[in-house]
């Protein structure tokens, strides 16, 4: 298992009141597979991620990532393990504005104390990955969204991670730009990346070959895509538009098509 996690829990104090944004959550992931974590806002998707890519500590519970009970560890120890071991992509693709491609790719190398040549060369080999060879030196406002996240995805890759996250990565894309992204997270988990991505729609879910579904800061269902009812169920709707679609089409001439009148036959 390339993650364990048991009994995690989180909550936020506001004021008096206590939010149990996760509320006893176990989920063990396997290297190389492709996950989509769902869930209703507000069910703990977004707090979960964070404690996956040790962006943020629990309030109890225990994770294991490669081997490493990060529940165990200090600040320090938690800083290595989580440049080394993780990459995050986020909905707002979290880029330097002024910096370009290749410096906001070479960024976390440098935090890793990489020599400047070494984390130049690997930086661009990211961004040729993720086809943006021929865009080293385009700042943020000079690139579309999908290539902003392109770029959010280089920089995720470039330090090889054990995971890569990604919270909700096409919610600020048009739908056209999402699937060639979620076409980048497949290539990539065909080359074996293991991925974990947070997403409300079932066609992004679609990429990922396990579903598991949050409520209340709980694992409810877990499943295969293929055998997940509710992703079933968005699929048969799907066919049935599709088939729906077909047969307003074939049938469209005799819909049309006026009958004659009794009145006017008869004359
Ligand atoms: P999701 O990503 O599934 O929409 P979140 O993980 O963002 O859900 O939030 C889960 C719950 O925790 C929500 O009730 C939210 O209001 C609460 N929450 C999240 N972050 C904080 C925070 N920093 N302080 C207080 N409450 C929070
Ligand atoms: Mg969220």
């Amino acid at each position: 298992m390339i993650i364990q996690v048991r009994g995690l829990t989180k909550v936020y104090k506001m004021g008096v009141e206590r939010i149990h944004a996760l509320a006893g959550l176990d989920l063990s992931i396997r290297a190389n597979e492709f996950v989509a974590i769902m869930g209703a806002s507000g069910s703990g998707k977004s707090t979960f991620m964070n404690m996956l890519g040790l962006l943020d500590r629990p309030t109890s519970g225990g994770y294991v990532l490669n081997g490493k009970p990060t529940h165990k560890m200090g600040a320090g120890a938690l800083s290595t393990v989580r440049n080394k071991e993780i990459g995050f992509v986020f909905q707002t693709f979290e880029l330097l504005p002024r910096a370009s491609a290749l410096k906001n790719v070479m960024l976390p190398l440098l935090y890793s104390n990489q020599g400047a040549w070494g984390a130049r060369k690997k930086a661009k080999r990211a961004l040729e990955l993720v086809g943006l060879g021929d865009r080293l030196d385009h700042k943020p406002n000079q690139m579309s969204g999908g290539q902003r996240q392109r770029v959010a995805i280089a920089r995720a890759l470039v330090n090889a991670p054990a995971i890569v996250l990604a919270d909700e990565p096409t919610g600020n894309l048009d739908s056209t730009t999402s699937h060639e992204i979620m076409d980048l997270f497949k290539q990539l988990h065909d080359q074996g990346q293991t991925i974990i991505v947070v997403t409300h729609e079932e066609d992004v879910a679609a990429c990922a070959d396990r579903i598991v579904r949050l409520r209340d800061g709980r694992v409810v269902s877990d499943h295969p895509t293929n055998e997940d009812p509710i992703h079933r169920q968005w699929l048969e709707s799907v066919a049935g538009n599709l088939q729906e679609q077909l047969d307003a089409e074939s049938g469209a001439p005799e819909v049309t098509t006026p009958t004659p009148r009794k009145t006017e036959t008869a004359s």
